[in-house]
């Protein structure tokens, strides 16, 4: 369904905001071990409170909490689930069989080493708090507006949380670790409709490297896909859509979409992945979702025409700006872009938002908060020329 009381073209984000220099300290504080998560929660409440009011600026209408309380869009999970440790690289080198070509790839894609723990089953998960309830309710508190809560895909959570040599003992295989997580999931989304959130974004990067893989079963790193080496492609999407209906069939009442980018960890464009969606768009389409939010401000991830086998099938979250560099776009440049998406959408079904966050881990984002409020302001300038445009003042 779409979210409800909505002008057309309604301006989001994709969830993640950079993160200040006092948060970075709690969450330091934090994974030393030096202090509560409660007490990290209170320090993350102002910064919250500091994205929340960069997106009012900027016109946002459907807002986010900048996953503030995160110290990326996946491993969050941890301080949530009973039963997942974060691993460094390190610790699961241990248990990749080619050492020397993980560190190149690594390497060679400028992946933020620091900032990379791989959170790994090591125990049958138990909840020990909901995923992301919490977060929506402090951002509640503080507008009225329609709220978007990112969650981690189920595929990407099976595929990479599962370390062969470390979770087969409570998981014997990734499905039956999936089966778990689908039950989380889907208990989370129930949640989030019954507390009011207007939209869950399922993040699922990774299909990414399903697709796009330089060679088959050569890892990759790609948002945590370096865990588990993936099987066939066609077996892989088929099994990430089944995932994905299992947690959402027949929830009503809340929005739902999935956010599929070539990776967000770097500035350098060519250390990120490119393709365009082509190979993906019969997967995504057949997940029971309202929308797909995908980058298309940056060239890598192909032209709009791929949509058009399927136009007009689903909303689309249309990246129109790139999070990833200092050059702010023009709005004409982002109401040309939508113009060109109306070939294949309905005015009604086109989101405006970022390729994807401006700080998906926290230790690395991927813009100043300037620049960041600046791209926004554009895309909520550009809404307002296209409501004018479309027949919407
Ligand atoms: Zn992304």
């Amino acid at each position: 369904m779409p979210v409800k009381g909505m002008p057309l073209f309604p301006v989001t984000v994709v969830g993640s905001w950079p993160r200040p220099r006092y948060l970075l300290d709690a969450l330091r504080r934090r994974q030393a071990g030096q202090i509560s998560f409660a007490e990290f929660n209170q320090v993350a409440d102002q910064a919250v409170l500091e994205a929340l009011k960069y997106q009012d600026d900027a016109g946002v209408d459907i807002v986010s909490d900048g996953e503030q309380r995160r110290d990326n869009f996946y491993s969050f999970v941890v301080e949530k689930l009973e039963g997942v440790k974060l691993m460094s690289l390190a610790e699961l080198m241990d248990h990749v069989e080619d050492k020397a070509s993980f560190d190149a790839i690594l390497r060679s894609m400028d992946a933020p080493a620091f900032a990379i723990h791989n959170p790994t089953v090591v125990d049958r998960l138990r909840p020990r708090m909901p995923l992301a309830v919490d977060e929506f309710a402090f951002l509640k508190q503080h507008t009225d507006k329609p709220i978007k809560i990112a969650l981690p895909g189920p595929y990407l959570l099976a595929r990479s949380r599962w370390v062969k040599g470390v979770s087969d003992k409570a998981y014997p295989t990734q499905d039956l670790l999936a089966e778990d997580l689908v039950r989380i999931l889907r208990d989370e989304l129930i949640a989030l409709r019954d507390a009011g959130c207007a939209f869950v974004q399922f993040d699922e990067p990774v299909l990414t490297d399903v697709v796009f893989r330089p060679e088959k079963k050569e890892r990759t790193f790609m948002c945590a896909s370096m865990a588990a080496a993936a099987g066939e492609p066609e077996e892989e999407l088929a099994k990430a859509a089944w995932l994905m209906n299992q947690i959402v069939r027949g929830v009503e009442g809340i929005a739902t979409g999935v956010h599929v980018c070539r990776g967000n960890w770097s500035r350098q464009e060519s250390g990120l992945l490119s393709g365009s969606y082509a190979p993906l768009l019969p997967t995504l389409l057949d997940m029971h979702l309202d929308q797909l939010v995908l980058e298309y401000a940056t060239p890598r991830a192909g032209a709009l025409a791929d949509f058009t086998p399927f136009a007009r099938r689903c909303e689309i979250g249309l990246g129109v700006v790139n999070p990833r560099n200092d050059e702010v776009e023009s709005v004409e440049a982002v109401v040309a872009r939508v113009v060109e998406a109306l070939s294949y959408f309905d005015p009604r079904q086109v989101y405006l938002n970022p390729d994807c966050g401006f700080g998906t881990f926290a230790e690395r984002p991927m813009n100043s908060f300037e620049v960041a409020g600046q791209k926004l302001k554009v895309i909520g300038a550009a809404a307002q020329v296209l409501r004018r445009k479309y027949g919407e003042a």
